[in-house]
């Protein structure tokens, strides 16, 4: 049997492709997963005490994008959900992203009224700033608030989780972490945000249900492709690798995840609550926050970020410096060689830091952009 797509990958971006070119073209697939299950890292599962776990860590879908919402609700209905997040700095819980409510929580009223006050004087009509663009200001008190949030949140924990301090990062990653300027407690302000109520792997399996979609768990694409004929290849796992490390091994971030399941039925207030400055963990997810799931149980994860090992442990964040993308490009050099018969997208392929409703809307782009006009 000829297939005309090899998809390598069932996360999001083989998903989705798959997916398009079933519907859309009526054509033949084989897409390859080396895990046991589909998904890639949004996978989930329910447990015993029927709370839905993620696997891979917690997955919130948020996007500004309505064309990938429309996209992603062809799959699954959703539970509304907007993540709050708080972070524990001296003792105290506080929102993050930093509030005026964070504000309040930490300083003394009259000063928080003040800076609250500062705030508004001097970013006029603004929703959010870069907290490292905060730090510029020429108002002392605005620029000591700036120092003090550098310090207790977004120095510890960026170092934790990156291993890097921020400086050596790029910029894409410091502009992430704003300073808002409201009481508004959500961590995303997109328009569009949502749990899938029965779980993100049903909603995978939703796009994968086509009877030109043949599905290979526990394979590496490696292994079988002397033996699979075939016209195209998509490509979403790493670059790298699939250059055999020609120009080296990219960089990546790992995690660990160690999961409890509690005799409790809440462990914590939120579903995720972070330690920017103690313990080696950054942050602690309580799973049945996402769907409120009503039992007299509860599961947790402690997240440990920790360096990224060949064949140990799993590649889940491409580091972002300026190193990594001059490397990168050398492999980008060798994708064009291959003149669009391998398509490379994904987190993994194009290295970059994608959350799902990106690479969604990338793997759509592809679709329309070149897969479908050829
Ligand atoms: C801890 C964490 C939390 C996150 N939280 C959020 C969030 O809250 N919101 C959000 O929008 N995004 C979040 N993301 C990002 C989200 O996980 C990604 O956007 C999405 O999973 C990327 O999909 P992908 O298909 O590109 O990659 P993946 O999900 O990594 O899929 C690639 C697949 O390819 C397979 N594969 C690789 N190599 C081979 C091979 N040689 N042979 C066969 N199969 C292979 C892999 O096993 C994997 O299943 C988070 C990511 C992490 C790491």
């Amino acid at each position: 049997m000829k297939y005309d797509f090899l998809i390598v990958g069932s996360g999001l971006a083989g998903s989705t492709l798959a997916e398009r070119i079933a519907n859309k073209l009526d054509k033949k697939i084989l897409l390859i997963e080396k895990r046991e299950h589909i998904g890639g890292n949004c996978y989930d599962y329910l447990n015993e005490y029927n709370i839905y776990i993620h696997k891979y860590g917690p997955h919130i879908f948020h996007t500004m994008n309505k064309k990938v919402w429309d996209y992603a609700s062809k799959f699954t209905e959703w539970i509304n959900f907007e993540l709050k997040v708080l972070a524990v700095i001296k003792d105290k819980k506080v929102p993050v992203p930093f509030n005026f409510n964070s504000i309040d929580m930490i300083f003394p009223p009259k000063y928080a009224k003040k800076l609250q006050e500062l705030l508004i004087l001097h970013y006029r009509n603004v929703k959010k700033i870069p907290i490292l663009k905060l730090r510029e200001t020429n108002n002392p008190e605005l620029k000591k608030l700036a120092d003090f949030i550098y310090d207790n949140i977004f120095y510890g924990y960026t170092t934790k989780q990156w291993g890097l301090s921020p400086l050596e990062l790029d910029s894409s990653v410091t502009s992430r972490v704003p300073i808002v300027l409201s009481r508004d407690d959500r961590y995303f302000h997109d328009p569009y945000q949502g749990i899938p109520k029965f779980g993100y792997t049903q909603m995978i399996e939703n796009m994968l249900k086509h009877k030109n979609i043949e599905i290979t768990t526990n394979t590496d694409f490696k292994d079988i492709i002397e033996n699979v004929k075939f016209n195209k290849m998509i490509y979403t796992g790493k670059v790298d690798e699939f250059f055999d490390y020609l120009h080296g091994e990219l960089p990546y971030r790992s995690l660990r995840f160690e999961f409890k399941d509690l005799k409790t039925e809440t462990f914590q207030e939120r579903a995720i609550i972070n330690y920017p400055n103690d313990f080696n963990y950054t942050r602690i997810t309580e799973f049945k926050h996402f769907t409120e799931a009503k039992t007299e149980f509860t599961t947790i994860a402690y997240e440990y970020p920790e360096s990224y090992i060949k064949g140990y442990n799993e590649p889940y964040y491409p580091i972002p410096r300026q190193t990594n993308h001059e490397q990168f490009s050398k492999y980008q050099i060798e994708i064009n060689k291959l003149n669009n018969t391998v398509y490379f997208i994904g987190r993994l392929a194009d290295y970059k830091y994608y959350n799902m409703d990106q690479t969604i809307g990338a793997a759509l782009l592809l679709f329309e952009k070149k897969i479908s006009k050829e």
